[in-house]
This record gives structure tokens, sequence and C-alpha cells, in this order.
């Protein structure tokens, strides 16, 4: 098996080109279990660990963010442990979920880029960045630059949008406009893939709500009309404005929306109906935890 390590991020890209048998590894969390278990035997290994564009993370103000606000340009190989030390402030869902991260050997060897490499539905950073409006950078020395919308990356079961010859670079994630939330549901409490998760984002400036949904679809996915459901109830009451206390019938509701979008399946680590009765527990607190930091922003 060749190993290619580039030391800068053109270099990766040409490599990438070159030779499409080459499989990128990051943290190798992922990329190493499959080898060592031999279900993977690639032909090369194309090693982004000493790619140091990738390891940085900036914040890009005004028109220059995602969707005209500020965003946080999260490189691909930023690992968790560093989102959970430096980005709880702006990326306070992300972090969350972050923290929920196998363990400390993991989160710091482990990256968001790698979680979107693999497009498991059972990666912890999806919901956040559903939730968040967070849109993926990839790059080819051939066909340069293009920003794929978090929602469109995923395309099935481990698949994504990726080219053959295109790398992650970053992922642009709005800065949190309000308060954010995760809940992962595992068979214990730590060290555990996810049985079913789920994040929301409350955008109060926009008088909007973002939701991501984990392990209760073949790939991650939005619940957009319980989105939209709930947003509607918000402005038709007054909410947004008057910050008055979330009606306990809306936040039940909102969670059975939730359960709705969703379509999982029965697996070892848990059942079909299991994993819909968690998301709309799930998605029930998440918005009241929300909407109560909410009100005491205010
Ligand atoms: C013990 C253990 C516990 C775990 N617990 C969790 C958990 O709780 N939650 C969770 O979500 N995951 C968990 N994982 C899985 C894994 O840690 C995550 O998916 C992690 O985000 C992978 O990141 P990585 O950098 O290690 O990826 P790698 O293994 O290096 O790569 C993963 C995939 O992404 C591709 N890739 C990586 N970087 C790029 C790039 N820049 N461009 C294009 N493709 C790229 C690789 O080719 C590969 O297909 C666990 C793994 C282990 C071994």
């Amino acid at each position: 098996m060749d190993f290619l390590q580039p030391t800068s991020w053109q270099e990766a890209l040409e490599l990438r080109a070159e030779r499409p048998d080459a499989v990128p590894i990051a943290g190798g969390t992922d990329v190493m279990v499959d080898i060592n278990f031999d279900r993977s035997r690639p032909g090369a290994l194309l090693d982004l660990g000493r790619v140091g564009e990738l390891r940085e993370w900036s914040t890009e103000g005004g028109s220059g963010g995602v969707g005209g606000g500020s965003a946080v340009r999260l490189g691909a190989g930023v690992p968790y442990a560093r989102i959970v030390d430096d980005l709880a402030g702006p990326l306070p869902g992300l972090a969350m979920a972050s923290r929920t991260v196998g363990s400390p050997q993991i989160r710091i060897r482990g990256t968001v880029g790698g979680n979107l490499g693999s497009a498991s539905p059972a990666g912890d950073a999806h919901p956040p960045l559903l939730a968040a409006d967070a849109v993926v950078e990839v790059e080819s020395a051939v066909r340069g630059v293009r920003r794929i919308p978090v929602a469109e990356f995923y395309t099935g079961v481990k698949r994504n949008a990726l080219a053959p010859d295109e790398l992650i670079a970053a992922v642009l994630i709005p800065t949190a406009a309000g308060p954010q939330q995760f809940c992962k549901i595992g068979t214990r409490n730590a060290m555990v893939i996810a049985v079913s998760a789920f994040a929301c984002a409350l955008h109060p400036d926009r008088k909007a709500v973002g939701t991501g949904i984990g392990s209760a679809a073949p790939t991650p996915r939005r619940a957009t009309d319980a989105e939209t459901f709930l947003a509607g109830e918000l402005d038709g009451a007054g909410l947004w404005d008057s910050r008055g206390p979330l009606p306990e019938s809306l936040a039940r509701a909102f969670g059975e929306h939730v359960a709705a979008a969703a379509s999982p399946i029965d697996d070892v680590r848990g059942s079909a109906a299991y994993r819909l009765h968690s998301l709309t527990v799930m998605a029930r607190r998440a918005v009241s935890w929300a909407w109560n930091d909410l009100r005491k922003a205010a």
C-alpha cells in the first residue's frame, strides 16, 4: 500500500486527482478500523495529517459568511477536542455533539471532515450541522471549489456528494444567533454510537428553527415540516417577540412532527419503534431547553 504524505493543500489536491484509488485519511478513527478488520484494502492512503491548512479555523464576518451573517470556517481536519475547547461560544450545538464523540483519544484524533467523509447516518456532527444550515466546501485540483449545503451532501447510507477527485476543505457554519441543543441516545453513556440523535437551533434573528436527525433514516436529515410548524406557531402566538413560556402542548407537537420526518430501521442497536419514540422525547426536551435559554437571554 502506498502512503502519500502531502505537506500542503495544493499538493494534497494534486495527489487526489492523480490517484483516485487513494483513500484520504485524517484522524484515521474510521479508516484504520476498516483496514484492521479487512473491510477495505486501498491501493494507497492519502494522509492529510501534515496539511496545516486543514487544521485551522477562522471567523468570516458579514457578507463573507454563509447567508450573509458571520460564520466559522472550520478546517476539515480540526479535531473534536479543539471544537470543544475553542468553539463552544459560536458553535454551541456542534460543541455539545463533539463532547459526546467516543473517548478523549477519539476526540483528539477524530475530525468533522472525517465524519462527513464517512457520512454514517449515526455520525454525531451531522445533526448540529444540519440544524445550523452549514455548508461543506469541497475542492478539486481540476474543477475548483464547490460549496454544498450540508443537507445536500448526504446522498445515501454512508455516501456523500464528493467526486473522486475532490477533498473536503472546510465546513462553513453560521455563528449561532440563538440557543442550540444536541441530544443523543445510546446503549450506554459514553463511547457509544447513537441509537438516535437530535439537534435543534433557534434562529430568533429570522424567526426560524433548525433541526437535524441522526441514526433514524438512511442519511442524516432535517425535519423541515417540524421546523416550519414550530416557527409558524411561535410567530402566530407572538412568542418570538414576547419570549413567553413555550406551551407544553407545542413542544409535544413539535416532537411528533420531528418523529414523522424519520424513517428508521430495526437493527442491533435499537428498534425502529424505539427510535421514533426517542426522537419525540429528545425533540420535545431539546426545544424546551433551547426556548428556556432564549428567554433567559432576553
Ligand atoms: C472507538 C471509537 C468510537 C467512536 N465514537 C464515535 C462517536 O461517538 N460518534 C461519532 O460520530 N463517531 C464515532 N466514531 C467514528 C469516528 O471517530 C468519526 O466518524 C470521526 O469523525 C472520523 O474522523 P477521522 O478524522 O478519524 O476520519 P478518518 O478515519 O481519517 O476518515 C473517515 C472518512 O472520511 C474521509 N476523509 C477524511 N478527511 C477527508 C477530507 N478532508 N476530504 C475527503 N475525505 C476525507 C476518509 O477517506 C474516510 O472515508 C468512533 C470511532 C471509534 C474507533
